[in-house]
C-alpha cells in the first residue's frame, strides 16, 4: 500500500515537473502575413518566438489565396502581426474560417496614410517602403511582444534598440543616395504604385502601369501617359519589380528605346540568394539600383548591350596583335 501511494505521489510529481517545464518551454506562436514584417519580427524576437509568414518569399501579397494549412497555422497562433490598410483583403475571411484565438495586431497602428489613387476610401498600403514608418512598424512589435513575453521585456526592448540603428542608417542612405539623381530625372517608373510612401520620404515622382493593387487590368490610357512621361522627361530607365510579371515595362522600355533599370523588391523581400534576403537590405537594394539607372547617361544606356560585339573592340585586338608581330619581327632581325 505504501510502495503503491510511493509511486502515484512519484507520478504526480513528475507529471506536475513535466507540464510546467513544457510550459515554461512553449514559445509565444507569432504569425505575420507578408516576409517583410516577418524579417522585423525575427530581427526584434530572435528565436524567443515560433515564427511562420502566411505570404512566402517571392508571392504577391495583394492576391494571395490562403490555403488550409494557412488555417491550421492562424487557428494556433498566439499572436498574428498584419500590415493592415488593405493590404491583406483575403485576410479576415481567413482568420473566421479558422475560428482564430490570436491577438491580431496591425504594425501600421499611428502610421500617416496615403489615399489609393485609383480607389475610393482606400488607403495604399505599402507604408514599410518609407523607412520612417518601420520604426512604427518595429515599435508596435516590440509592444506587443512584451506584452505577452513580459519575462523577455529587456531583450525584445535591447533588441529593437539595435534595430532601430540600422533603420536610421538606410533611412539616411537613401536620402544621401537620391540626392544624386539629377532632380529633373527623379522620376520612378514601377508596374504598381509601390513606391508612393518611398517617393513622399525621398523626394521622388511616381509613374506606374497598374494602381496601388496588382488586380488592376492595364488601360491603354496608362500605356499612352507613360510613354508621354518618358519622352517629355528623357526618362533613362523604368523598373520591374520582383512580383509582378515583367512584361508590360519590358514592353514600354523597347517602344521607348531605353533600359530595363532593373528588379526592384516591393511587396515580398527575396530569398537567401539574392540581393534583398532581408527588409533593409531590400531597401538598400531598390535604392542603388534606382540611382544607378536613373544617372546613367541614356546614350551609354542604349548601347551597354552591344559593347562586346562593338566593331570599336575588334579594331583595339587587331592593334594588339600587330603590335606583338611587329616586336617578334624587331626581335628576330636584331638578333641576326
Ligand atoms: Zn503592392
Amino acid at each position: 500500500m505504501y510502495v503503491k501511494s510511493k509511486i502515484t505521489c512519484f507520478l504526480f510529481a513528475a507529471f506536475i515537473i513535466g507540464t510546467f517545464s513544457g510550459w515554461s518551454q512553449q514559445k509565444p506562436k507569432v504569425v505575420v502575413t507578408a516576409s517583410m514584417i516577418a524579417d522585423m519580427v525575427e530581427n526584434v524576437a530572435g528565436d524567443l518566438v515560433d515564427l511562420t509568414c502566411i505570404v512566402p518569399i517571392g508571392s504577391d501579397p495583394h492576391l494571395y489565396e490562403p490555403t488550409p494549412k494557412d488555417a491550421r497555422i492562424v487557428a494556433e497562433a498566439d499572436i498574428l502581426f498584419k500590415n493592415g490598410l488593405t493590404f491583406e483583403g483575403w485576410l479576415n475571411e481567413l482568420i473566421e474560417n479558422a475560428g482564430s484565438k490570436a491577438v491580431v495586431v496591425t504594425v501600421t497602428e499611428g502610421v500617416k496614410p496615403i489615399e489609393s489613387l485609383v480607389y475610393q476610401n482606400a488607403t495604399d498600403p505599402h507604408a514599410w517602403m518609407d523607412a520612417e514608418n518601420a520604426m512604427i512598424y518595429v515599435d508596435n512589435i516590440t509592444k506587443t511582444l512584451v506584452k505577452f513575453d513580459p519575462d523577455n521585456a529587456s531583450i525584445y526592448q535591447q533588441k529593437r534598440d539595435q534595430y532601430r540603428k540600422q533603420i536610421r542608417a538606410i533611412d539616411e542612405y537613401i536620402k544621401t543616395q537620391i540626392s544624386y539623381i539629377p532632380e529633373e530625372k527623379r522620376i520612378l517608373i514601377t508596374s504598381h504604385d509601390a513606391f508612393q510612401y518611398y517617393g513622399r520620404k525621398y523626394g521622388l515622382k511616381l509613374e506606374s502601369v497598374m494602381g496601388t493593387s496588382t488586380d488592376a487590368d492595364v488601360q491603354t490610357a496608362d500605356i499612352v501617359r507613360l510613354n508621354e512621361v518618358i519622352r517629355t522627361s528623357k526618362i533613362p530607365a523604368v523598373f520591374i519589380e520582383s512580383t509582378i510579371n515583367p512584361k508590360i515595362l519590358e514592353q514600354l522600355a523597347r517602344d521607348n528605346k531605353i533600359r530595363v533599370g532593373g528588379k526592384l523588391y516591393a511587396d515580398s523581400i527575396g530569398d537567401k540568394d539574392s540581393p534583398a534576403p532581408s527588409y533593409i537590405a531590400m531597401l538598400r537594394h531598390n535604392t542603388d539600383i534606382i540611382v544607378s539607372a536613373l544617372t546613367a547617361d541614356p546614350a551609354e544606356a542604349n548601347t551597354s548591350g552591344e559593347e562586346s560585339g562593338s566593331p570599336t573592340s575588334l579594331y583595339v585586338i587587331l592593334a594588339a596583335v600587330l603590335l606583338v608581330i611587329f616586336f617578334l619581327l624587331v626581335r628576330r632581325f636584331s638578333g641576326s
